[in-house]
Order: C-alpha cells, then sequence, then structure tokens
C-alpha cells in the first residue's frame, strides 16, 4: 500500500489517501485543541499514544464483534483504515456525571447515573457541535433510523466492553464519545478511541488520566498519557 497526497487536516489528526481507493492513511499528531478550538496546545507524544492506544481499543472491539474501519497499524503515528463517509452525528456514552453534562444539568462532577446515558450532537464546529436527538437526525436525513438502530446498539455494546476492560486496569470509562462511518451500505465504527475522546478516571486515585488535564491545567498532561498506555499495553 503505497501513502499518497494529504486529502484532510484536522485537529488532531491529518487524512492521506493511498493507491487503493478504500482505503486511507491517518496521522496522529500532537497538536490538541479544546473548548471547540478556542484553547490550543502541544502534548508532546500524544499522537503516538492516541494512535496505538485507539488501536488496541479497535482491535478488541473487533474481537468481541464490533465492525470497526480499522485495517493495520503501519508506524508510532500512522494506521491504514477503511475509507468511509463519517456521519455528521457525535455520540457520547456517559456513566457518570461529568463535563458539559454536569454543567447542563448542574449535576456534579462525578455523580453516578442510574444507567448509562447515550447523547447525540451535530458535527458542526461552527455551530459548536449543538446537541440533537434521533428526531433531529430523521428530519434532517443525517441518517436513517436502520442506521441509528445500530449506532445504538454499537455504542452501549462498546460502553461495556470497554467499561470491563477499563475496569479490570484499575481505570474507570467515565464518558467518551463516538464517531460511525458507513462503509460497503453498513455502519461501521471510525474515529478514534483514546485519552483526547474519553474521560478516564484512577479507580484508586480518582486522578483523571485523560485530556481533561489539558482543558483545565491540570498539570502532568503527558505523564496522564502515558500513564494510560502503560496500564493497556505495558510500555
Ligand atoms: N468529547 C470529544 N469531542 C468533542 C466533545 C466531547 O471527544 O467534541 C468527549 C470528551 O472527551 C468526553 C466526552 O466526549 O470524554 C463527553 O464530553 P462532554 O460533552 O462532557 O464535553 P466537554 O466537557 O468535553 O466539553
Amino acid at each position: 500500500m503505497k501513502k499518497l497526497e494529504q486529502i484532510y487536516e484536522g485537529k488532531a489528526k491529518k487524512v492521506f489517501a493511498t493507491d487503493d481507493p478504500g482505503i486511507v492513511i491517518v496521522d496522529y499528531k500532537d497538536d490538541a485543541t479544546a473548548f471547540n478550538g478556542q484553547k490550543k496546545g502541544t502534548i508532546a507524544g500524544k499522537g503516538v499514544v492516541n494512535n496505538k492506544v485507539s488501536n488496541h481499543f479497535f482491535r478488541l472491539l473487533e474481537s468481541k464483534g464490533i465492525p470497526t474501519h480499522y485495517i493495520e497499524q503501519l508506524s508510532d503515528r500512522e494506521t491504514a483504515v477503511k475509507r468511509v463517509q463519517i456521519l455528521p452525528i457525535e455520540v457520547i456514552v456517559r456513566n457518570r456525571a461529568a463535563g458539559s453534562f454536569s454543567k447542563r444539568m448542574g449535576v456534579a462532577e462525578g455523580t453516578a447515573l442510574a444507567c448509562p446515558i447515550l447523547e447525540f450532537s451535530y458535527k458542526n464546529d461552527e455551530l459548536g457541535d449543538p446537541f440533537i436527538n434521533s428526531y433531529y437526525v430523521r428530519a434532517l436525513n443525517l441518517a436513517t433510523d436502520e442506521e441509528m438502530e445500530k449506532v445504538k446498539t454499537y455504542s452501549f455494546a462498546i460502553n461495556d466492553i470497554l467499561s470491563a476492560y477499563l475496569d479490570a486496569l484499575g481505570i474507570e470509562l467515565i464518558d467518551f464519545k463516538l464517531e460511525f462511518g458507513r462503509s460497503e451500505g453498513k455502519v461501521i465504527l471510525a474515529d478514534e478511541i483514546s485519552p483526547d475522546t474519553c474521560r478516564f478516571w484512577d479507580k484508586a486515585t480518582g486522578k483523571k488520566l485523560d485530556k481533561d488535564r489539558f482543558r483545565r491545567d491540570l498539570g502532568d498532561v503527558e505523564e496522564a498519557y502515558h500513564e494510560i498506555i502503560r496500564r493497556l499495553m505495558g510500555e
């Protein structure tokens, strides 16, 4: 497989075409942004951590029957993935109150929830990713009902798989964001699952091991990202 021209550059990743029209290469950067791009910085080594951590989770999910875009890790920062059409919907799963949920609902961070929450927002930076529900998805033709059923089923299954896996490593999965894509008429998991897109709290100490350390200037940002890779892969 040959890496060809760059076709897209996002906040945390670049995407390159390959000589196979069905495959693209994702290249993870160290750039970090928060609050819809208002806060910018660099986290040394983040691209390597996110690439490896995301691939580790995607392989685990594939082994448990969740279809994903993952094909093969090519280097520390590069991974070959299936080219998909990304659904313009960010899916958030919450197990404990935190972040924007705590703010919006007036519920203190860390409060337990009686059941997991599934939440959708419209993937549009200019609009600040506004909150939507399944009626918006249907009314604006963002995805079919059939596709949304898959999105919901996969999201809860992913939550069960990742929560159990991380629990055994002493990490609580507080919440996370998923993106799905269409590939050959099917819905598959795409984008990434990493400390940029999840809240990971150490079970013993409650220490935040994710991007909140950058968002909130908590310090030890690089260390937290490396702690995640250490627990997952022993590196
Ligand atoms: N998240 C993300 N990208 C976004 C918004 C949220 O990856 O554009 C993740 C975030 O890291 C957290 C979860 O989704 O793990 C829930 O985020 P929340 O809605 O609480 O927003 P935040 O407080 O991050 O603004």
